[in-house]
């Protein structure tokens, strides 16, 4: 199928896509690396009448260490993100979960900043963000804010950003020696939509766990926390924390509720496994 219409410009600042959005009256969308805006024109599940192509802005790109944290641009595409030996070692989660997105055809243009925004509930970078409680920056008309990460995802596809706002960057803590992190999950073939997911961040202390974060994708509508299950495995108790998965799927095209919850105490396994080896 082919799109419906529209118009196209290019934003060269971010001041400039700002006021573009505010001066806009109609239904306008940002195109930062098309892999999931350019099939939903085709397919015309959405019709804007103009884009704003974001990829010339300079210096929303970038991955850098930031006080305590890391930042990643929202331009930053996710095979920088993939190679990236800052995200390697201060982000360890995120490496764990780039090499399940796509393809790399897909990763070389896909952007972390649009993974973020779009919001799909199967996808990986949503559930790692809130797996490592970090936050979101968004600027607009009225200047720019923050919003963590638990608070940005509020529904199917849905999020904290207003219509008229840019997604700048994404900060995370930055890991150190003992920052546990675990990554699983179940697709069909490498590289589809996982049925069922799990970005796992913890903290080593003494011989347990700390700040157990545990973030499901593939069973609701936005990533999942299991705070029951995470308090279990902050004890050491696997069994208990699989018994205690307060995860309640809806079923899909790929899998049964039922089938869902399985395969996340088979996940949830896994990453308890990771968790707890040395680093
Ligand atoms: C075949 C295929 C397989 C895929 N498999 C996976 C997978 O397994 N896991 C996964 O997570 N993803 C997968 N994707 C999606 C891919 O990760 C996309 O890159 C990502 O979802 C969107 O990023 P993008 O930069 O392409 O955004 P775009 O497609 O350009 O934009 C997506 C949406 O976000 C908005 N947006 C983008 N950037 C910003 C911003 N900075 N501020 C505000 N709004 C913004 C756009 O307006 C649009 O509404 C797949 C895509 C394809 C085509």
């Amino acid at each position: 199928m082919k799109p419906a219409p529209f118009a196209y410009t290019k934003a060269r600042t971010l001041k400039e896509a700002v006021a573009l959005l505010g001066k806009h009256k109609g239904d306008v969308r940002l195109l930062a690396g098309g892999q999931s805006l350019i099939a939903t024109l085709n397919m015309r599940l959405s019709a804007p009448d103009l884009l704003i192509d974001i990829n010339g802005i300079k210096g929303l790109d970038g991955i850098a260490r930031k006080g305590k944290g890391i930042e990643i641009g929202a331009l930053a595409r996710h095979a920088e993100v993939e190679r990236s030996p800052l995200i390697a070692r201060y982000a360890p989660l995120i490496a764990l979960a780039m090499p399940h997105i796509g393809h790399p055809a897909i990763r070389n243009r896909g952007t972390f900043g649009g993974s973020i925004a779009f919001a799909d509930p199967a996808a990986e970078l949503p559930a790692c963000l809130v797996a490592l409680d970090g936050e979101v920056e968004i600027a607009g008309v009225k200047g720019t804010r923050r919003v963590k990460a638990d608070a940005f995802f509020k529904g199917l596809f849905e999020t904290a950003l207003k219509p008229r706002e840019v997604l700048t960057a994404v900060r995370v803590p930055a890991a150190d020696k003992n920052t546990r992190a675990g990554f699983a999950e179940l697709a069909r073939r490498h590289g589809d939509y996982a049925m069922v997911g799990v970005a796992a961040n913890a903290r080593a202390a003494g011989k347990g766990l700390a700040d157990v974060r545990l973030a499901f994708f593939g069973v609701g509508d936005r990533p999942m926390r299991a705070r029951r299950s995470e308090a279990m495995l902050a004890k050491g108790d696997i069994d208990g924390a699989v018994a205690a998965l307060d995860l309640d799927p809806p079923d899909d095209v790929q899998a049964s509720g039922a089938v869902k919850k399985h395969l996340a105490g088979v996940l949830l396994r896994r990453v308890a496994k990771q968790l707890m080896e040395e680093r």
